[in-house]
């Protein structure tokens, strides 16, 4: 899970496809791509890890990032509920649902920056 979370920040593709299984479906490399070379990804919290079965697990988790691909900046939340199963090869990822309270994120500009430096949103990464 924060290994793929790391994946996602480093933009490192064959990773994350190395990562997930087959279904339902693969998102396109080339989507894959485009997304990530539009999102900086700044923090990730994982809320539960729960054993499903012995080779199912769910996590939820929140992550933050500053996503550019609009007209404008905007920092927003990914709250997502996804199911991993256990391959020969570890961990993969099988699904995910994304909840409700994901999307743009209002953060005060003079607040503690969402990325945990201990520095100002807007004298960080706003
Ligand atoms: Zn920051």
């Amino acid at each position: 899970m924060r290994s793929r979370y790391t994946a996602f920040a480093r933009q490192n593709v064959d990773y994350i496809l190395k990562t997930q299984t087959t279904l339902p479906e693969k998102a396109s490399r080339l989507e894959l791509e485009r997304d990530l070379s539009t999102i900086k990804w700044l923090r990730l919290e994982v809320i539960s890890y729960t054993s499903v079965s012995q080779t199912q697990a769910q996590v939820e988790f929140c992550a933050y990032a500053m996503d550019s691909s609009g007209s404008h900046k905007q920092l927003v939340r990914h709250h997502e509920i996804s199911l991993f199963c256990l391959a020969e090869k570890g961990w993969l990822y099988e699904s995910g649902k994304i909840q409700a309270d994901s999307g743009e994120l209002k953060w005060q500009r003079n607040a503690p920056c969402v990325c945990g430096s201990g520095r100002k949103f807007k004298r960080c990464c706003a």
